[in-house]
């Protein structure tokens, strides 16, 4: 039958993928992709074979972070068979922008086609051995998010949040989808959490610290890594040169070597 089909492409896909985290977060605009981005580089840079999916369909940034804006994917339209691009030897990325006619397409999506389109692009995509597969799923707790956590067999979330958000009660409804679809948390990251000084490079802690680490804790969680703002970041994603920014800091992007080491 038809599902029978879909499970057999999603085994013959992901089948030979040892970890699979889905970077999730309660909203949009906190770093998600960012961090679903230095994480597969810094993890690439460790000498791991890495995966990057980016499955947003609100604002696919992957391909502009990396440089990769207008690049398309190889499709094999006989075996059906989509190619992820190779950045690196070992850091190959895709993203569902490749899918897209174009720009605005995901707006006139209505929501039950953008869920087929993520389950079809989630068992289409052909990856070979992987040790880490990365996924920046779409923001939120509904349909899109559950698609891809429901699709991928043996997944791990990991969540990022801001500290204003560690406030509100966002994190706190991602913790609960995690715990309603039986998907496990690897860990939680707070992202934007301080200032690097450009001038000193000291950090400022804005919004004080302990949220994240006191929410991880409450809630039994691993608190995996405090990653502050830095403006060299934001310009290496406008530039879409990710790697000079790490080669300058040790092969990862700051605040990002404590996290590629606990994953
Ligand atoms: P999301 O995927 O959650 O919507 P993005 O990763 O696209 O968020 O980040 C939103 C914006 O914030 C981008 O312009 C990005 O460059 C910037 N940004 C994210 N994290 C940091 C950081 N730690 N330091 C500096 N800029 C950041």
């Amino acid at each position: 039958s038809e599902i029978n089909e879909v499970e057999q492409r999603l085994q013959h896909n992901l089948g030979h993928i040892k970890n699979k985290i889905m970077v999730m977060s309660g909203k949009g605009g906190v770093g998600k992709s960012t961090v679903a981005a230095y994480l597969a580089l810094g993890l690439a840079a460790l000498g791991h074979e890495v995966g990057l999916m980016d499955v947003d369909l609100h604002g696919p940034s992957v391909p502009r972070m990396l440089g990769l804006k207008g690049q398309h994917a190889l499709v094999q339209e006989e075996e059906r068979l989509i190619m992820p691009v190779s950045l690196k030897k070992n850091l190959k990325v895709i993203s569902v922008e490749s899918l897209m006619p174009d720009q605005d397409a995901s707006v006139i999506w209505r929501g039950p086609l953008k869920v087929s389109v993520i389950k079809q692009f989630l068992g289409d995509v052909h990856w070979d051995h992987l040790d880490y597969l990365i996924i920046d799923s779409p923001p939120g707790t509904g349909d899109e998010p559950l698609t891809v956590a429901q699709t991928i067999p043996g997944a791990q979330a990991l969540v990022v949040t801001t500290p204003q958000e560690i406030a509100l009660a966002d994190v706190r409804k991602s913790l609960d989808f995690c715990r309603q679809i039986n998907l496990p948390v690897l860990g939680m990251v707070e992202n934007m959490s301080g200032v690097i000084c450009p001038h000193c490079g000291e950090e400022i802690a804005l919004y004080g610290s302990g949220g994240g680490e006191n929410l991880a804790a409450a809630n039994g969680l691993r608190f995996l890594a405090k990653l502050p703002v830095d403006s060299r970041l934001v310009l290496a994603s406008d530039l879409g040169h990710p790697l000079d920014i790490m080669k300058e800091n040790k092969g990862a992007a700051p605040g990002f070597q404590e996290l590629v080491k606990k994953v």
